[in-house]
């Protein structure tokens, strides 16, 4: 079980925090904007009358984020019965500004630092959905969305400010070993289904690959290893082993 407190944040527990209201599954991450300048009270100990905080992190314009709950913990961030409750889905990441304020230096550097944790430690894709709005109920995107993608609030992350923060916390340049972490089929079984995979490092060689198109499992594996941890698909042992040989000799 990896950590549910990311090292280096502000833990400051609110509500939700010894998963006061339950657990979330580390699926689908919403991005929000607070739309406000002071929401530490509300992010932390939520709404008057509710057994949860609205998000498990808030980014402040300055200095270091504070986390609220344990990152797997459940937070009513992204949910009504009207328009879908996702907050079971996975966690709420608030940026503290006001619509259309640019993210600010500290919040691009630890919004990269903070997602690129959930991805090596949870598993939970650090790639962003940027296609139309869902319908109602039908969001299920292995990796973040903006909160506007599943409900009529127009808050989130724009493609130049995801490209900002990965750059800014360090990304998009050589890509960062993954963890061999229990047996590979296992991880690799949680993001697809194919029957047969082989993970070593920075590759994995999937036999069979096909791309059974957007949102299916092909696309989603290929989602999830080119633009999330760097990774590429090879598809037989001629190609891949040439690539495994060099990467095992870069990771000790
Ligand atoms: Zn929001």
């Amino acid at each position: 079980m990896p950590d549910p407190w990311m090292p280096g944040l502000r833990h400051d527990p609110g509500r939700s925090a010894g998963y006061n209201a339950g657990r979330n599954r580390m699926w689908m991450a919403v991005d929000h904007d607070t739309g406000g300048n002071n929401s530490y009270e509300i992010c932390k100990w939520g709404r008057q009358g509710y057994n949860a905080g609205l998000c498990q992190v808030l980014f402040p314009k300055q200095g270091v984020p504070w986390q609220f709950c344990e990152i797997d913990a459940l937070c009513y961030h992204a949910g009504s019965a009207q328009y879908g409750d996702y907050n079971p889905f996975g966690p709420g990441f608030e940026v503290e500004r006001l619509q259309g304020e640019p993210l600010s230096d500290d919040q691009a550097t630890w919004i990269g630092r903070v997602f690129a944790w959930c991805e090596s430690e949870w598993r939970l894709p650090n790639i962003h959905y940027w296609g139309p709005q869902f319908g109602w109920w039908q969001a299920n995107f292995h990796g973040h969305v903006n909160h506007r993608d599943i409900h009529p609030n127009p808050d989130g992350l724009s493609p130049a400010e995801w490209a900002q923060s990965a750059g800014a916390a360090g990304g998009g340049q050589e890509p960062t070993p993954i963890k061999k972490r229990g047996n590979p089929k296992m991880w690799c079984a949680a993001i697809t289904d194919l029957k047969w995979v082989d993970v070593y490092y920075n590759g994995v060689m999937v036999e069979g690959f096909t791309n059974d198109g957007p949102f299916g499992i092909g696309d989603k594996l290929k989602r999830y290893l080119d633009a999330g941890a760097g990774m590429t698909i090879y598809k037989n042992e001629a190609e891949y082993s040439p690539v495994r040989a060099r990467l095992a000799k870069s990771v000790s």
